[in-house]
């Protein structure tokens, strides 16, 4: 499963309710809540197979939309409805109709589950959780620390408690993989007691798309997880690096925020702390308006305008001076952390690249890796030019360190994670 694998929670209530027991009970509804998005897929676990994908966007708007693909047995056509949908509670309605017209109803006995990704777990969540009112109140506690992310992700949670309040609803935690990070790494050097009273630690995200691609890439080794070192490159509009010894994370480029570290479609990550000090005193910006720079118009898109690495490397090929700076502070960032998490590791078996930039973007893996053959690491120009859906490895057959490409699941991990708490199976078999 995962590092924290243990179905016995702190707050776990594994067969709690009848559902959980039901023999035939093997779906998991996997439900993504954003600020004014829901995105949901729904599993079944027998398999791991998707039977039905979604998404409903621009929630609270005239012009919302809903686009539900149904996947079972071989997959049907895609719906699209667009029409104000007042809010989320209206949204999950809408999409459990069309689950329905599909025969997935959500009051089916099949429904095992419904895991929710939470952004922020704080310390106190290291493991799938099962969701009750001190749970709740608990990711409330946490809004301060993730003000963007965890009141959407509790709208959702609530919501689809409303919806099916027999069924376990599971808390799925994007910086649960990160708890084992030792406190070396997880501490700020800051006044410990200013640190402690707000909580200011370096917590991680993309926990789950970590978890998964360090499993998986151990998988294409042919080895077990608690055997491999592996640097995992979380490359998507969001993007981080973490380094993983033996199956658990000991570090992550992310910190209190998912804004320090790499550089990102929008944002800076690393920064001098006193720019920001520096804009308020001397540009007479306000907190919010420097939170904006930092988060909305640096990274990428601040370097050069365009945040998709497809129309950077475009303006590459045309000679556009803009979109080569922001190519190369975006590789020089993504080698100094590979260098760093190196040295941190000591023995690396495989560095990942992963999410919608590492996975497809080869130009940015040969930058990345080139002129670290000293560290055993070289990508085969051949291999890194092969597009593919599956997990592969993209260094020659003499490289010390493996090279792969591994396709990040987030859904899957969570309805995995999910599963493996409620049903009696356990993580192995679930895992197997
Ligand atoms: P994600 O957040 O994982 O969905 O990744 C989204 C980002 O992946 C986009 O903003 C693009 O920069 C990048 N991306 C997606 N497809 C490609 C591609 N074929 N080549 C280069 N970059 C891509």
């Amino acid at each position: 499963m995962t590092a924290h694998p243990s179905p016995a929670a702190p707050h776990g209530e594994p067969g709690r309710t009848p559902a959980a027991r039901e023999p035939r009970a093997t779906r998991v509804l996997v439900l993504n809540s954003g600020s004014s998005s829901l995105k949901y897929q729904l599993l079944d676990m027998q398999d791991g197979s998707r039977l039905a994908l979604g998404l409903v966007e621009r929630i609270g708007e005239e012009t919302s939309r809903l686009v539900h693909t149904p996947l079972q047995g071989g997959g049907g056509v895609r719906r699209e409805t667009e029409g104000a949908i007042a809010d989320h509670q209206a949204a999950l309605k809408a999409v459990a109709e069309e689950l329905a017209a599909d025969g997935l109803g959500l009051d089916s006995p099949e429904l095992a589950a419904i895991g929710h990704r939470v952004v922020h777990g704080g310390l106190r969540f290291s493991a799938p959780t099962v969701v009750d009112d001190e749970v709740l109140a608990e990711i409330e506690r946490l809004v301060p620390v993730a003000p963007l992310h965890n009141p959407a992700n509790l709208t959702g949670i609530r919501t689809a408690m409303a919806l099916r309040p027999d069924l376990p609803q599971v808390a799925v935690f994007d910086t649960a993989f990160h708890t084992t990070m030792p406190e070396a790494a997880a501490r700020y050097a800051i006044d410990v007691e200013t640190a402690d009273a707000h909580r200011i630690r370096r917590y991680g995200f993309h926990g789950t798309s970590h978890a998964y691609v360090s499993r998986e890439t151990a998988r294409l080794l042919g080895r077990a997880p608690e055997e491999v070192n592996v640097i995992v490159l979380h490359l998507g509009n969001g993007a981080s690096a973490s380094a993983v010894a033996g199956g658990r994370c000991v570090d992550t480029s992310m910190g209190l925020t998912p804004l320090e570290g790499l550089v990102m479609g929008t944002r800076s990550g690393d920064v001098d702390p006193a720019v920001t000090f520096h804009l308020m005193r001397n540009a007479g910006m306000s907190a919010d308006e420097v939170d904006v720079l930092l988060n909305k118009r640096s990274g990428l898109v601040g370097l050069c305008g365009d945040n998709d690495m497809r129309e950077i490397r475009r303006r590459i090929d045309e000679g556009d001076a803009r979109a080569a700076l922001a190519f190369d502070v975006y590789i020089h960032r993504l080698k100094k952390y590979i260098g760093a998490y190196y040295a941190v590791l000591g023995r690396v078996d495989a560095v990942a690249f992963t999410a919608g930039v590492g996975e497809n973007a080869a130009p940015v893996r040969e930058a990345a890796i080139a002129g670290l053959e000293e560290l055993g690491l070289a990508v085969d120009a051949g291999r890194n030019a092969v597009r593919s859906d599956e997990a592969r490895i993209v260094s020659p057959d003499y490289a010390r360190v493996a090279v792969a490409v591994v396709p990040t699941d987030e859904e899957l991990e969570i309805a995995r994670q999910s599963y493996a708490l409620v049903s009696e199976t356990g993580p192995e078999r679930v895992n197997a």
